[in-house]
């Protein structure tokens, strides 16, 4: 089963195309490799897309940490902040290689929400350029403006460590969201910022205390692209209750993250985890959010993910298993991409 098709909130293909070195890299995505989006695979599984993000990885000794979150309890220290000059450097990489993917016919980058359901219609893979991590923007937007015009339509102020933005939360089980500061006065400045250029602000990854600020300060609805319901697994990284609900006062999407450790009730990043526990996840989260407000985050080629969906060709493991949950046809098809696209068409100025 390969329709609906898939357009999901989160994907680490560029990072994982740096870490390999791009020209490789780009070969293997369009012709197949071992990571969980290529342009087979997405076509075996009928993905179609999604936001690929652009992410400076942290130096040294936090390699490694998807192995260490395997442990029944860990809490894994903060990495240090990344300075502007390393963060714009490998930045501007990676975004070169989206580029380059699209020169090669991988796929297209989309900075509208027709451009996108063209895509879904035509089998191309519609790429939305976003960031995980505002550490490669200066204080003063320059680089902003400039990648508003590269096609950046989506940001997360912070990944999991301190910036000069705010907090993100530690990789730490169990947890609450609650942990570190919220936004610093700059913080603010860049969700007003992206708030009148139309582009997304991502609440993933960041601290509850950040998430309100976001909440109090911008006009468009709330999003997380790639986070889960912390009432199932109680990780800093998913969403309380009272966090989903404000996302579905203001027309807000949540994507489910299909992180094992996200989606475990005992945290731990082993994919031995069964469809119906994303199906779980997908159904509190129906309850809180509404129909309109829930999506598909994959998180893939950032995460270990159920063995049942494997990577991007096994996506029907999951079409099927909302159908076996008794989901009819059009909440599927919603979690599937129609809801991205609607948050996208209220959020972007098009
Ligand atoms: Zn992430």
């Amino acid at each position: 089963m390969k329709t609906p098709p898939v357009f999901d909130g989160h994907n680490d293909v560029l990072s994982r195309l740096y870490k390999r070195g791009t020209s490789g890299g780009i070969r293997g995505f369009l012709t197949g490799d071992d990571g969980h989006i290529d342009v087979p695979k997405s076509r075996l599984g009928g993905f179609a897309g999604g936001f690929f993000a652009v992410f400076v990885p942290s130096r040294g000794e936090f390699s490694g940490y998807l192995e260490r979150m395997q442990a029944p309890e860990y809490d894994l220290p903060l990495p240090p902040e990344v300075p502007l000059a390393e963060a714009q450097k490998i930045a501007w990489k990676q975004v070169e290689t989206l580029r380059q993917l699209e020169k090669d016919g991988g796929l297209t980058i989309c900075t509208d929400t027709d451009a996108i359901l063209h895509c879904i219609s035509s089998g191309e893979i519609a790429a939305v350029l976003h960031m995980e991590g505002a550490e490669a923007i200066d204080p003063g937007f320059e680089t902003l403006d400039r990648l508003y015009e590269a096609g950046l339509r989506s940001l997360g102020p912070v990944w999991s460590r301190p910036t000069p933005y705010g907090d993100g939360v530690p990789f730490r089980f169990p947890s609450n969201p609650d942990i570190g500061g919220g936004l610093t006065d700059i913080g603010k400045s860049l969700v007003r910022k992206c708030n009148r250029m139309g582009i997304l602000v991502d609440t993933s990854h960041i601290s509850e205390t950040g998430f309100w600020d976001i909440a109090a300060i911008t006009d468009a609805p709330i999003v997380a692209t790639h986070s889960n319901v912390h009432a199932i697994c109680p990780h800093s990284r998913n969403l309380t209750d009272k966090q989903l609900a404000a996302i579905a006062e203001t027309g807000g999407v949540v994507g489910l993250n299909f992180a094992t450790a996200l989606l475990r009730e005992d945290g731990r990043m082993v994919d031995d985890v069964p469809v119906s526990m994303m199906v779980r996840h997908l159904e509190h989260m129906v309850r809180i959010v509404g129909e309109d407000g829930v999506a598909l985050g994959s998180d893939f080629d950032g995460a270990t993910v159920p063995k049942p969906i494997g990577d991007a060709s096994g996506l029907g493991a999951l079409r099927q298993a909302m159908t076996d949950a008794g989901f009819g046809t059009k909440l599927i098809e919603k979690i599937c991409y129609k809801n991205w696209v609607g948050v996208l068409k209220r959020t972007w100025r098009q």
